[in-house]
């Protein structure tokens, strides 16, 4: 008896308090700035991504899921980024692109929601044309990124 007036006690207590479970996804979720979620490259303020097409993220994903299509400047000084993509389908969102871009070019959106039906979707281009287009990311398209289109054929891809 005395266990249970314990028990009912404590379930009362509870009943105060407030709930530690949220409405999603009627109320929206936001998560902690760290966390590990989807992708964006960062716009200098000509709305040009600052990516310099080094590689290092794409050389460094322990599952090979970036792939960079750029090409070099007539000048002979750095690259052009002409097509940045990622495979979400593979990416086990570890973070070490982002982490270890030296420019800060490539950065988490607090996206977590990426749920997809199909595998081509998984190919999501966070720059230039082309790719199932799974999140917001894919539907870039800029007139640089058409100029990328026609100038596929002289871009390397690394
Ligand atoms: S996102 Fe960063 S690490 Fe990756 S190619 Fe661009 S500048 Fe290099
Ligand atoms: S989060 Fe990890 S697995 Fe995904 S693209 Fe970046 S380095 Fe590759």
């Amino acid at each position: 008896m005395k266990g249970m007036a314990k028990g009912f006690a404590k379930t009362l207590r509870h009943l105060m308090r407030p709930a530690f479970t949220g409405k999603y996804p009627w109320e929206p979720k936001v998560l902690p700035p760290r966390s590990r979620t989807s992708f964006e490259l960062a716009l200098d303020e000509n709305g040009v991504p600052t990516c310099r097409s080094c590689g290092l993220c794409e050389r460094n994903c322990p599952d090979g899921a970036i792939h960079i299509v750029s090409e070099k400047n007539a000048d002979g000084r750095g690259r052009t980024l002409r097509r940045f993509e990622i495979d979400f389908g593979i990416c086990m969102f570890c973070g070490l692109c982002v982490e270890n871009c030296p420019f800060g070019s490539i950065v988490h959106t607090g996206d977590f929601e990426l749920a997809m039906t199909r595998r081509e979707e998984t190919h999501v281009v966070l720059y230039g044309m082309g790719g199932g287009g799974g999140t917001d990311a894919g539907a870039s398209g800029t007139a640089e990124n058409s100029q990328a289109e026609d100038n596929k054929d002289g871009g390397r891809e690394s």
